[in-house]
């Protein structure tokens, strides 16, 4: 049972003004979706262009899984649409949320030539879904970025299916991809995945 695309909206809006606050999404960087209805797709997007920490309700668009617009007003989605439905249907997510902060971007370049991020030994790792140690290994797959949405949709799915426990990916000197079962776990994923780059990338900037 999915909550209405009211709701839905209002929570996406919601969810991007904190993480705007937090300097993950500023200026109209990074995009949010989320499931409205399975079967057909149907998908709460934000749109292309507008300020994330000044995201409105009434501004999220419903899109098909051809990333139609089906909602009255005329915003166009983001650019980032088809990157949402792949992973919705990959993984049978329920939101999808897509952050550009300085460290996801600068670990995202500098671990790119070994294919991913190793993140392990952290007590945070178990905010992820289905994590029950700290001991546990997370692999962070880093995919070359491009401006070609479908290419880069199909290199996504290629991804995903060579890595079935990954939470996230990232895109190189671009940003991070997580996404949750509900709006909840999406939004936790993103939070833990931040705080967890970032202790990386310092730790590794300390010890130099
Ligand atoms: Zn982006």
């Amino acid at each position: 049972m999915y909550e209405s695309f009211d709701q839905i909206a209002f929570s996406l809006a919601l969810i991007a003004r904190g993480f705007h606050a937090r300097g993950w999404v500023i200026g109209t960087s990074g995009n949010l979706s989320a499931v409205v209805n399975r079967e057909p797709l149907r998908l709460a997007m934000s749109p292309s262009g507008v300020d994330k920490g000044e995201l409105t309700a009434g501004q999220i668009v419903l899109i098909d899984e051809r990333t139609r617009v089906l909602s009255d007003h005329r915003a166009k989605p983001s650019d980032e649409s088809p990157l949402h439905v792949r992973i919705v249907k990959e993984r049978g997510a329920a939101a999808v949320f897509h952050t550009h902060s300085i460290w996801n971007t600068i670990l995202s370049d500098l671990h790119a030539p070994d294919g991913g991020l190793v993140i392990e030994g952290y007590e945070m790792l178990k905010g992820l879904e289905g994590v029950k140690t700290h001991a546990h290994r997370e692999w962070v797959p880093i995919i070359e970025n491009s401006q070609d949405m479908q290419a880069l949709a199909e290199s996504i799915g290629d991804t995903l299916r060579q890595h079935p426990h990954a939470h996230a990916f990232l895109l190189r000197r671009h940003g991070l991809y997580a996404w949750g079962n509900d709006l909840a776990q999406a939004r936790r994923h993103i939070e833990i995945l931040e705080f967890l780059i970032e202790a990386v990338g310092r730790a590794s900037a300390i010890r130099g």
